[in-house]
């Protein structure tokens, strides 16, 4: 498989649980390795434009209230098929549907709570590493 980016944000539940550590020895536990990370306050315009693509739905305004109660931690996670390996860590989007020992199942709280985000392919993944690290490259490479 090939080495792949992902963009993953610890969600600002997670962040005031002061778990961040935990998360990132999943992740590093799992052979991704944190090639950039930015800790930040969204603003209401960040949530809702990197969340675009859920506008329509009826939870897109908790998500974005949600999204900007707190400090998030945002992170390129880099690695051997980066992009489902981090799905897997996840767990599902709803953490009562979660396996037992996924990051959803250990520290999140309910579907709208659910600790941490990651993109789900390949095209999103270039997406969102773009909209938070713009200039990944000129760091990173
Ligand atoms: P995931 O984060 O697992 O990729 P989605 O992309 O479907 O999930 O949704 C984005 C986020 O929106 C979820 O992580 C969750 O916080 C929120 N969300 C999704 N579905 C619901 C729902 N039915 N009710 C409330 N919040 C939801
Ligand atoms: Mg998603």
């Amino acid at each position: 498989m090939a080495i792949e980016r992902t963009l993953s944000i610890i969600k600002p539940d997670a962040v005031a649980k002061n778990v961040i550590g935990q998360i990132y020895s999943r992740f590093e536990g799992a052979g991704l390795k944190v090639v950039a990370a930015r800790m930040a306050q969204l603003s209401r315009a960040e949530a809702e434009g990197f969340y675009a693509v859920h506008k329509e739905r009826p939870f897109f305004g908790a998500l974005v209230d949600f999204m900007v109660s707190g400090p998030v931690m945002i992170q390129v996670l880099e690695g051997e098929g980066a992009i489902a390996k981090n799905r897997e860590l996840m767990g599902a989007t709803d953490p009562k549907k979660a396996d037992a020992g996924t990051i959803r199942a250990d520290f999140a709280d309910s579907i709208d709570a659910n600790a941490v985000h990651g993109s789900d392919a390949a095209e999103t993944a270039a997406v969102e590493i773009a909209y938070y690290f713009p200039a990944l490259n000129v760091y990173s490479r």
